[in-house]
């Protein structure tokens, strides 16, 4: 069993059926997080009969990395699983730090039409282990800490909920990666139990919704998933998150060219948002990739659609283009690696 899918408390637990002090879970997750070991022998505070005892039990299984392409501000990865299935993560440099773009299924089964993620079914999800694994072996390749992490790559994460939770446990603890639940974006299609489920939560990171038109008609053909959870349902439990929780809610929204960027699109998705102050939108010019059929939008058109929601006083950002210039969107490099 790879040990970069045990949560704190589950090391714990393991450490008492050996008849061990629990508090060892803590000591391990030092090691392996802060200190980076490769191997348990590295584990001085431990006698090497539990060393071995580790070693049998668990190993420190990282993705192999297949290729790598850097442009000035983003670093994206193609790694192999250990089942040679192919998945992707997108380092950026970002004001604050290095952010990683992380997968959570191999392939996806949500469809969404501009996405090359989407073109590849999912065969299956990722483990906790395997999300954790991504994010060391970025960091043991770059030499860089990872200060904040989006579930934004391949897959859709409230698909594979159990998993992602547990990562997020991982992450987030203070003896280990102690990455801050302000700095872990799960961003989701809109599965609406799963969003309703994740506010209620003990601890959750922010949620980034991706929403790309507020027309059903529009949106149901972009977003197969919004023919099941269409958007007075989606808003609805947007509605639930925000009563049970103090986030915000990050709305993405693609803007496509003549399709969702006109000024009636925007006025739509300002009457959408209504009077809920806690969401954020997030206009993203999207990132063309080969024979998708979308286009980014002018700038012009941008500018104009953002400007349409921040006179309606909505809190509104334009994203920073990253790695336009290496495929950096969600699946591209993989999709360059296979076909269908
Ligand atoms: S955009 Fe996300 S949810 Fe949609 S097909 Fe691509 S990976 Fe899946």
């Amino acid at each position: 069993m790879n040990i970069y899918g045990q949560t704190l408390t589950q090391l714990e637990n393991y450490f008492t059926t050996l008849g061990e002090n629990p508090a060892k879970g803590k000591l391990l997750f030092r090691s392996l997080y802060q200190e980076k070991i490769t191997d348990f022998a590295q584990i001085s505070s431990f006698k090497a009969t539990l060393r071995c005892q580790l070693a049998k039990d668990f190993s420190l299984t990282l993705p192999k990395l297949v290729t790598q392409l850097t442009d000035h501000n983003a670093c994206k990865f193609l790694f192999a699983l250990e089942d040679s299935n192919l998945i992707e993560a997108v380092l950026m440099q970002q004001k604050f730090g290095f952010s990683l773009c992380l997968s959570t299924q191999v392939g996806c089964n949500m469809a969404c039409a501009f996405c090359q993620s989407g073109r590849f079914k999912k065969v299956r999800n990722l483990s906790a282990a395997e999300m954790t694994a991504q994010l060391l072996a970025v960091e043991q390749l770059t030499q860089n800490k990872i200060v904040n992490v989006v579930l934004m790559g391949i897959g859709e994460p409230f698909d594979n909920y159990e998993q992602v939770m547990a990562f997020i446990h991982i992450i987030s603890q203070a003896q280990g990666l102690s990455i801050g639940l302000r700095h872990i974006t799960v961003s989701t299609c809109g599965i609406v139990p799963a969003i309703i489920q994740y506010g209620h939560e003990p601890i959750h990171g922010q949620l980034a919704i991706s929403l790309h038109s507020a027309n059903d008609q529009l949106r149901s053909q972009l977003m197969p998933a919004n023919r099941r959870y269409p958007l007075s349902e989606l808003m609805l439990a947007v509605d639930d998150y925000l009563a049970h929780t103090r986030k915000k809610v990050m709305l993405e929204y693609i803007l496509l060219k003549d399709l969702n960027d006109s000024s009636a699109c925007a006025e739509e998705l300002a009457r959408l948002i209504g009077n809920r102050r806690r969401c954020q939108v997030n206009l993203i010019r999207y990132n063309e990739t080969q024979n998708s059929g979308f286009y980014a939008s002018d700038w012009d058109r941008c500018l104009n659609f953002y400007q349409i929601l921040k006179q309606h006083h909505l809190t509104v950002t334009i994203r920073r283009e990253f790695g336009a210039t290496l495929n950096a969107a969600c699946g591209q490099l993989r999709a360059d690696y296979e076909t269908i």
